[in-house]
């Protein structure tokens, strides 16, 4: 029996005075007689139960997950509101949540962090809250986003070496990092339906242009929504790898970047595995994410991906259990030791 790993969770049902604090602190950048403290945040652990009880614990046992990488909610994390002081409030407030979550819930919850990034900031300015995440909170991975400007792209590509104090700190601490945007702030990206996918599309293609894994051999990306585009174009991108005189893919990307599962039906699900290595791929549903309905054609919620998995002609017995346990475990190693010392 494989442990059912979801990688890909986020805090999308915190209780609503997290929002409403949030307002407060936006309405405060404006009127810094308005803006809250931290301490005027009060949740109580009862309310956090409750939220976690009735929605995403429901849907995992519902659905067979065992355990889910819990995040801060992503669109919530608007690198691209305030300034450094903003979002390094903000992050550090979204990542306590998570991790008293993790220890209301210790056998369904790991958490993961988000940053406090902010447009134009060195990102070495995260260093100290991903640290506190790392060795207070247990967190096993980050969230890194490649777009604080909220989809206006402002910042280097991921290979530049604006970017290496993270990757630094992360192939110190064996923590892989989820590409992942957040809200966008351009009207012709809609956030989950497009600057989401076009996001991980351009972090792919990036990592192609670039040689960033030759400087670290072990930083490892996890590229969400099933890889955005990658996969259907995969052709695209060999190519364009060849023009460039670049490794093959496998060779120059594919022992660093992984895909998830987050792709909400079956044909999708089936490309992904017919294109992309079964080593390359972690089982996610993004729940309670962006899709969030039933899909009339199958009577299923879009987003309960395990049954695709199941119901996939293509993979394995083993293959199954290397996308639901074997690849989230070797990934995310500091999983696989909070694991390991249950005796799991
Ligand atoms: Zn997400």
């Amino acid at each position: 029996m494989s442990l059912i790993i979801d990688c890909h969770g986020h805090y999308t049902t915190a209780p609503k005075a997290l929002e409403n604090w949030r307002n407060q602190q936006i309405a405060g950048i404006q009127d810094p007689a308005a803006m809250p403290k931290v301490a005027d945040l009060q949740i109580s652990d009862d309310e956090l139960r409750e939220s976690i009880e009735s929605n995403q614990l429901r849907l995992m046992k519902e659905r067979g997950s065992d355990i889910t990488l819990f995040s801060p909610r992503a669109s919530f994390m608007a690198h691209h509101i305030g300034d450094f002081n903003v979002s390094s409030t903000w992050a550090a407030i979204c990542n306590e949540l998570c991790y008293r979550v993790s220890t209301l819930f210790p056998e369904h919850f790991v958490p993961v962090a988000m940053l406090p990034q902010s447009p134009g900031v060195d990102p070495a300015t995260c260093i100290p809250e991903l640290e506190k995440c790392v060795k207070d909170y247990g967190a096993v991975g980050i969230n890194l986003n490649p777009d604080p400007s909220g989809g206006h792209w402002t910042s280097p590509p991921l290979t530049d070496r604006h970017w290496y104090p993270i990757y630094e700190k992360m192939v110190e601490y064996d923590l892989p990092a989820m590409i992942h945007v957040s809200t966008s702030c351009n009207a012709c990206f809609h956030t989950t339906g497009a600057h989401y996918l076009n996001a991980d599309t351009t972090a792919f293609m990036q990592c192609i242009q670039g040689d960033l894994f030759k400087d670290f051999p072990t930083l490892k990306f996890l590229i969400p929504h099933g890889g955005g585009a990658v996969p259907y174009h995969w052709g695209r991108f060999r190519g364009l790898a060849q023009e460039m005189k670049k490794p093959l893919l496998e060779d120059h990307l594919l022992n660093n970047i992984f895909f998830d599962t987050c792709v909400y039906h079956q044909p999708g699900i089936d490309l992904l595995n017919t294109v992309i290595p079964v080593k390359n791929v972690l089982f996610a549903s993004e729940m309670i994410g962006a899709v969030r309905g039933i899909d009339p054609t199958t009577g299923n919620y879009y987003d309960d991906t395990k049954r695709y998995i199941e119901a996939s002609k293509i993979l394995s017995g083993d293959d199954k259990h290397q996308i639901y346990e074997g690849n989230v475990r070797r990934v995310f190693p500091r999983l696989d030791a909070r694991l390991k010392a249950k005796g799991l």
